[in-house]
């Protein structure tokens, strides 16, 4: 098979033995589509490695249809299309993959469109409702939220009936956030969001990828008994935490990676996503957001792409698809 290798500063298109299996409960795909996300650009940058005992290859998602089942997988059979949260492997034009990972493709929707939703949409569920625990009406802060995961996050705060307010970088990318169903915004250009949020009624939930360059603001603009889910740290990994504003607003601060968890955890996920979710997109009252496409041998351009945040939801890779 052939896959993207990271050789140096570049990436290239090469061939190579495909990954070993399947063994009992994997599946083998090949793949249509991968997802690009911001942990790729990451990994490629060397501060992000695969967890232990997972691909080296850079993607984690993809649609694709399955061609060889391992010991003791009653579902998906041979032949079926569907799409996968992996821990690595997914710039290749062969993954294997535990089965408690893959869904089937949302009745309407397409290999492309497929693609868009394992990782963005396992994220924001996972941070929202399990994580953050979202309470009935409860109101959530959502930053960089034309992002992948923030696109999903907004479309799933409207679904269930959580008032969102988002931010990110620019005027544009507020007016879509908008448009997804985000009752508010504001441009991070502009300063400090904290005023704005407060006016707002503040934040009973915040998800945040920024990490410390936003720990401060977002003390200050957290309910009490809210809960802040950081969940990546594109602003910086050391802040000062308030203490005494913590206790006496009971606030939470909760850390959350998807990738490392184990393919049972992983599963649970999944399979609530599979029950929630999946039947959101069969109605199209959610839908992925696809941003841009590129052939995976032009997956340069596609990671300039994220790494300038032109992004307003998915980039995807067309490998066979
Ligand atoms: P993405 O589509 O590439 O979007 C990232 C956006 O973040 C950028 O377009 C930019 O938008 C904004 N941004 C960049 N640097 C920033 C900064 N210093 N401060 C504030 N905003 C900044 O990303 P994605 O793949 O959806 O991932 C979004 C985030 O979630 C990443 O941090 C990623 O690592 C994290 N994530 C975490 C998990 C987990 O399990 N913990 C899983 C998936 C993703 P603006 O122009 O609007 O500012």
């Amino acid at each position: 098979m052939h896959a993207i290798v990271i050789d140096g500063e570049q990436l290239s298109w090469q061939a190579m033995e495909p990954p070993p299996g399947p063994g009992a409960g994997e599946v083998r795909l090949r793949v249509a589509w991968a997802g690009v996300n911001r942990a790729d650009l990451m990994q490629r940058a060397g501060h992000y490695p695969p967890p232990p005992g997972t691909s080296e290859i850079m993607g984690l998602e993809v649609s694709g249809t399955v061609i060889a089942t391992g010991p003791g997988v009653e579902w998906p059979a041979v032949g079926e299309p569907v799409c996968a949260l992996l821990a690595g492997g997914g710039y290749a034009e062969e993954v294997v993959v535990d089965a408690r990972q893959v869904l089937p493709l949302p009745e309407g929707l397409g290999l492309r469109e497929a693609a868009a939703l394992p990782e963005v949409f396992t994220t924001a569920w996972l941070n929202l409702f399990m994580e953050g625990a979202l309470a009935e009406g409860e109101r959530v802060l959502l930053h960089a939220a034309a992002s992948g995961v923030g696109t999903a996050a907004i479309q799933l705060c409207r679904a269930f009936g959580h008032p969102c307010f988002a931010t990110a970088g620019s005027e544009a990318k507020l007016a879509a956030c908008r448009e997804l169903g985000a009752d508010a915004g504001w441009n991070r250009h502009d300063g400090s969001f904290v005023e704005a949020v407060k006016a707002w009624g503040g934040a009973d939930m915040i998800l945040d990828p920024v990490g410390a360059s936003y720990l401060a603001d977002n003390q200050q603009v957290l309910n009490a008994d809210g809960r802040l889910v950081v969940i990546g740290l594109m602003g910086g990994r050391q802040a000062k935490l308030d203490l005494g504003r913590m206790l006496m607003k009971r606030q939470r601060l909760i850390g959350s990676t998807l990738r490392a968890r184990p393919p049972a955890a992983k599963g649970e996920i999944l399979a609530a996503l599979r029950r929630h979710v999946w039947p959101r997109l069969v109605t199209g009252e959610l839908s992925p957001l696809v941003d841009r496409t590129w052939p995976i041998t032009a997956v340069e351009a596609a990671h300039a792409h994220m790494q300038r945040d032109a992004n307003i939801g998915k980039v995807l890779l067309s490998v066979g698809g």
